[in-house]
């Protein structure tokens, strides 16, 4: 699959691939340069995309379940053999490292496989009601049509742990990719029909309009469920929206990840956490580790020690195999980073390394550490979305606690500490979905991934992640 051939641009509705009437251009970050024109869809686009979904829900729906886990499986199979090329259309669109976009796809395949086996293990249950005088079944039934709206940062991933479960549970949907990464969620509609997807259940609708495409499904009676990643102003705006027709809902929005280094911590396992936790795609992670709150006794430590790593990273094009960290999204995620460190140095921060961007073409910001930063300074209170670490210090565990928590985002929390007692306790107390203990990466298919507070609803993943896409039912029972 070469970018200049073979990926498909068009719309992907019941089966065919169809033109749209205007295009849009997708952008290699790294070097500016435009890759592709891709089918932009419209409103009435996307209503011919639920009419697709809306009739094979039945049909998919009725499917065996072992069927569903086959064609699953299969498509998980068809993600390792096109793993090298994916992994280069990734980097196309996103300008990251290849090494990074070849991990994204084996997370992103591992969603398909373990939907895969997830979708024979839908269950229910049998209970004799306390009365005696009756029986309570219950069975679980695909939510009917989804619409599913998926960001940048991860073009596969963020498509495949919406698409696998919603799959397995015989729910039929309409995807829309984010505007700046169409291509990998088309290249993935065509692999799951080569996987044996039938016509009409995957949908796919690009669109430079996402409001206008949005407004005109949520308006349709017949979608009953949206899931959607992204930040969460657009999040909250959707769940206002979705009101009308009582959608079910599943939000994976924006965090704010506290990083606590305590002073049992093993600083240099602490550091290493703190690499993966802050860098992955430079940054643009929801759970990216965004604060640094160190304990007054290892602060020198740590920060020496995070410091040496970050600059020697090598940032440059994703397919330079020396290239270690890619470049932002965009020139405004670069200048709005840019503003968030001057005001912290304003503020009184001071500049370890990195601070300024780096020169054209692409749109690169180079890894940054800072000290002294306050609580209060937007660098620490926003998603920072990009390769800096700001690191503020702290005199105890209560302190860095408080301050961890001190944040509407509760999506996920990092803590290292060489106690198991404080660990634990200090593991509940971080108000978030999910917490790395001595441990900088979360992201697994088998665990349930999702936010608490303005983090989100629902989870991703795991034996939940299937919940999101099916209903209960309760049939009572006579006697
Ligand atoms: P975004 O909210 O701008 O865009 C996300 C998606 O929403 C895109 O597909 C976009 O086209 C669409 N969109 C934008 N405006 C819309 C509207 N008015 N109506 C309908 N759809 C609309 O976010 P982004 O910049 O692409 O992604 C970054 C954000 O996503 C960050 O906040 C990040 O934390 C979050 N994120 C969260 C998770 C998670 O699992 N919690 C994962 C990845 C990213």
């Amino acid at each position: 699959m070469s970018i200049d051939d073979e990926v498909p641009r068009d719309l992907f509705i019941n089966g065919a691939w169809t033109p749209a009437g205007a295009a849009f251009e997708v952008t290699d970050p790294a070097t500016g340069r435009v890759i592709a024109s891709v089918a932009d869809a419209t409103g009435q686009d996307a209503i011919r995309a639920l009419d697709a979904a809306a009739g094979a829900q039945k049909a998919w729906a009725a499917i065996a379940p072992r069927i569903r886990a086959d064609i699953l499986r299969h498509a998980f199979e068809l993600m390792s053999r096109d793993a090298e090329s994916l992994a280069r259309l990734a980097t196309a669109e996103t300008g990251r490292p290849l090494a990074e976009s070849r991990a994204e796809v084996a997370y992103a395949a591992d969603f398909l496989r373990w939907f895969a086996e997830e979708a024979v293990r839908i269950g229910g249950d049998f209970r004799t009601a306390p009365s005696g005088d009756h029986r309570i079944l219950t069975a679980r039934q695909p939510v009917g049509p989804c619409y599913l709206i998926t960001p940048w940062n991860f073009p596969l991933a963020m498509v495949t742990r919406k698409v696998g479960p919603a799959l397995a549970a015989g729910c039929t949907m309409v995807v829309k990719p984010a505007e700046q990464t169409p291509l990998c969620a088309l290249a993935l509609a065509a692999l799951l029909a080569e996987a044996g997807v039938p016509d009409g259940v995957v949908n796919v609708v690009p669109t430079l309009s996402p409001a206008e495409v949005t407004t005109a499904l949520l308006g349709d009676g017949r979608l009953r469920k949206l899931s959607f990643t992204g930040s969460t102003e657009v999040g909250r705006r959707l769940l206002a929206q979705s009101a009308d027709g009582v959608l079910r809902t599943s939000m994976e929005l924006g965090g704010n990840a506290p990083f606590l280094v305590f002073d049992d911590a093993d600083v240099d396992e602490a550091v290493n956490g703190a690499v993966l936790a802050k860098m992955r795609n430079a940054g643009q992670s929801c759970v990216a580790a965004n604060r640094f709150l160190v304990h007054e006794a290892v602060a020198d430590a740590f920060t020496q020690g995070l410091a040496d790593r970050l600059a020697a990273l090598r940032s440059g094009v994703g397919t330079d195999p020396d290239s270690q960290v890619g470049p932002l999204v965009d020139t405004a995620a670069r200048d709005r980073i840019e503003g968030l460190v001057a005001d912290a140095e304003r503020r009184g921060a001071k500049v370890i390394v990195g601070g300024r961007p780096l020169p054209g073409p692409g749109y690169f910001f180079p890894p940054t550490v800072l000290t002294g930063v306050p609580e209060d300074a937007p660098l620490v209170t926003q998603e920072i979305f990009g390769p800096v670490a700001p690191i503020t210090t702290y005199p105890g565990e209560e302190s860095m606690v408080t301050a961890a928590n001190a944040t509407s985002a509760g999506l996920v929390a990092f803590a290292y500490t060489r106690d198991l007692d404080r660990a634990l306790r200090v593991g509940e107390a971080l108000e978030t979905g999910m917490v790395g203990l001595n441990r900088g990466l979360v992201s697994n298919a088998a665990a349930p991934f999702g936010g608490i507070k303005q983090s989100g609803l629902g989870r991703e993943g795991g034996f939940e992640g299937i919940e999101e896409y099916l209903e209960v039912k309760y049939l009572a029972l006579q006697g």
